[in-house]
């Protein structure tokens, strides 16, 4: 017998275990490995029996059973960490040097410009992105500068970009990218470790830093508010709509109901396992926070830097602290949880969060 009395059906813990309890985070991942497997939008649906055990839907699941000491392993080759911002090189202020990426990228535009210049030197043939607009996620396999540009832009609901994984494969695509919040960086990395057909594969992944995101009762309630008439939404703090020059404001408590059960056991708020994580800076909107994690993401970075695709500056020292204790919160308040079973972490990770209360690692 499987967990929860149902069997080693994999579709069926992953119904049991991780839909019903409310606990999906939307990602995709399943979805793209078995044709029982659906998204309605953004709602995630096992449609029929199945009777392989132990299959690839529930194993890649970043909300099943996730040991992160075998996943930082695979990913940088030691488990030497930092335990509140995970494994990086270099940590900075980071924009887009075009200036036509920066207006239309959520803050310095620095996602879209890696992604364009990973496609242009080949690091990837296609990537697997959000388009759509805040009011409307779209999962969508971008495969030139265009389809990523119109891609720029946080839309705060799920869209489950990985449900497109396979259909990449079969479209040709060899080298794959994942763009994608940090649940979608697990399952990713969990992807990298089934055995893939043909040689395809996912090549580089970029990670969104992520507090949470909007189940797809948002979508109603932004509808019912008449804030679907807006073009860009925010979340500086309070919860900010423009349009052209107007804009209007909702305090955060308001739409705070609407965060998914699954981003409340989440562990990982800046995607530790990606290339590279990038988020806001919290204070200039213009810029972003740029972590190089493994020597790929380094190389990459470098490489843009020197062809004058980005630009960098120094992480001022008073933010550390202040992330790192946003990030250590977080991480103490989701081992708090009972429900937070699938995290599987060494007695020492634990402690330092429950018991020793921090430090510098
Ligand atoms: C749900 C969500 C919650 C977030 N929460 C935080 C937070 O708490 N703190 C913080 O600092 N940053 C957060 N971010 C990240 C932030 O909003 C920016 O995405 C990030 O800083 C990159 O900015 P940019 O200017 O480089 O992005 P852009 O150049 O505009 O590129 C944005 C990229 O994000 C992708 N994308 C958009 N929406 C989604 C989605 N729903 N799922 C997967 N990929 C998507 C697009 O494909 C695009 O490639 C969040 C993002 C999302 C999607």
């Amino acid at each position: 017998m499987g967990e929860c009395g149902v069997g080693n059906n994999s579709a069926a813990r992953l119904k049991k275990n991780i839909i019903s309890t409310g606990l999906c985070s939307g990602c995709g991942a399943c979805i793209g490995y078995c044709p029982y497997i659906k998204c309605y939008g953004e709602r995630v649906a096992v449609i029929h029996d199945c009777k392989i055990s132990e299959g690839t839907c529930y194993r890649i699941c970043p909300r099943a059973s996730t040991k992160y000491a075998d996943l930082r392993k695979e990913t940088f080759g030691s488990i030497e960490l930092d335990m509140v911002l995970g494994n990086y090189e270099m940590i900075s202020f980071a924009r887009a040097c075009d200036e036509s990426i920066r207006r239309r990228g959520q803050y310095g535009g620095v996602v879209t410009a890696l992604s364009i210049l990973a496609l242009e030197t080949g690091i990837f043939d296609c990537a697997l992105m959000t388009g759509g607009n805040f009011n409307g996620a779209k999962p969508i396999i971008a495969a030139c500068a265009g389809d990523m540009l119109a891609c720029a832009g946080s839309k705060y609901t799920a869209s489950p970009n990985l449900s497109l994984f396979q259909e990449a494969v079969k479209k040709g695509f060899k080298n794959i990218g994942v763009i994608g919040r940090p649940c979608q960086v697990t399952a990713a990395r969990k992807m990298q470790q089934v055995t893939e057909i043909k040689g395809e594969k996912i090549s580089f992944i970029i990670g969104l830093f992520c507090m949470g995101s909007f189940s797809p009762e948002f979508y109603q309630f932004i509808k019912f508010k008449g804030l679907d008439k807006y073009e860009i939404m925010d979340i500086p703090g309070d919860v900010v709509f423009k349009r052209k020059s107007k804009e209007t404001c909702l305090p955060f408590e308001e739409i705070r109901e609407y965060i998914r059960d699954s981003c409340l056991i989440c562990y990982d708020p800046l995607s530790e396992l990606a290339d590279l994580s990038v988020g806001s800076t919290e204070s200039d909107y213009g810029w972003n926070t740029l972590i190089t994690r493994t020597a790929k993401g380094v190389k990459l970075v470098e490489h843009a830097i020197v062809n004058g695709v980005i630009e960098i500056k120094e992480y001022p020292g008073k933010l550390l602290p202040l992330l790192r204790k946003a990030v250590f919160n977080k991480k103490k308040r989701v081992l708090e949880r009972p429900d937070a079973t699938y995290l599987k972490l060494s007695a020492r990770e634990k402690e330092f969060f429950l018991v020793t209360g921090g430090g510098s690692k």
